[in-house]
């Protein structure tokens, strides 16, 4: 999708993927500046552990402890979280608002539960919390939802966030009560593909769904969603705009998201018929 975009945006850049040893990673960044790369991603396992090779950090990605992006300016290399804000834009560009879940009201005030508390729903739940959401964390070890709660009500501010686990009564009551789910743990993705993190029948009218899983690219959680009444997506919306902002701050222009979306898709479909 990145190359996509580069040559739309009529670039003589190119991207391309690099397999680092974690062994390797500090000579790994300093080639970033040997060779004067305008910047790299950076996935597991090596998000947290780059930062102490950086020379600076942002505000967002240092309040969630990884970096997904690496700019470098004259060999001044900057780390970036694009999760959170690419999981804004991406609300933002779907389903209208300028900032939101319900268009003409905003996200301000708005309820939602995140299912799962790993480093996706990190990244997710302080751009939420931020945005002014309140928040239920529910995961299945439920010592990580607390963790990830408190850190919350550490930063954003006491009883923004709470904690629960993954099943029961208490889960539902929750869903009832929101705008908006998202689900940030694997659950559904390829080959799981006929799971389900929650029961379909939690699942009401007024609820929007955002299943943070890309592939597949329509999952049973945003099929049930649709079912029901629901505004859904999945994480494909995500990947494309955490990786336009990632591009954006390499190259100081806008990145053309339909573009990057279309490579995605035929990707995909690429994949799935030599399956
Ligand atoms: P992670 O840090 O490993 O966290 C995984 C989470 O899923 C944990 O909360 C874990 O619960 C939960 N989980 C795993 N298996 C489960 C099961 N069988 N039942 C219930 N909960 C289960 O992973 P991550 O990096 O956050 O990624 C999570 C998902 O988000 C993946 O599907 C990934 O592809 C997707 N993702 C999408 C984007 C995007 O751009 N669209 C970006 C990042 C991630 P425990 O704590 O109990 O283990």
């Amino acid at each position: 999708m990145q190359n996509a975009a580069l040559r739309a945006m009529d670039l003589d850049f190119v991207y391309v993927p690099f397999h680092v040893l974690p062994e390797k990673l500090e000579e790994a960044v300093a080639a970033i500046r040997a060779l004067d790369l305008a910047g790299v991603n950076v996935t597991i396992p090596h998000k947290e552990r780059v930062m102490s090779f950086l020379d600076q950090i942002g505000e967002g990605a240092r309040v969630i402890g990884s970096v997904n992006t690496i700019v470098n300016q004259g060999g001044h290399l900057r780390g970036e979280s694009t999760d959170g804000p690419g999981f804004l834009r991406s609300i933002e560009a779907e389903w209208g608002s300028a900032q939101g879940v319900k268009p003409a009201q905003g996200i301000d005030g708005h309820k939602a539960v995140i299912l799962g508390a790993g480093g996706s729903a990190k990244a997710i739940a302080f751009a939420l919390a931020g945005a002014g959401c309140d928040l239920v964390i529910a995961n299945r070890t439920r010592e990580r939802a607390e963790d990830l709660s408190k850190a919350l009500n550490g930063v954003v501010g006491q009883g923004k966030s709470r904690a629960v686990g993954l099943d029961g009564e208490v889960l539902a009551e929750v869903i009832r009560e929101a705008d908006l789910l998202v689900n940030t743990t694997s659950v559904g993705m390829y080959p799981d593909i006929d799971s389900i993190p929650v029961d379909p029948e939690l699942l009401h009218s007024g609820l929007s769904v955002y299943d943070l899983v890309y592939n597949p690219p329509e999952t049973r959680l945003t099929a049930q969603a649709r079912k029901r009444g629901c505004r859904a997506m999945t994480g494909i919306k995500m990947l494309v705009h955490q990786g336009a902002l990632s591009l954006e701050m390499w190259t100081g222009q806008k990145a053309p998201a339909d573009v990057m979306e279309n490579a995605v898709l035929e990707c995909f479909a690429r994949t799935a018929s030599a399956r």
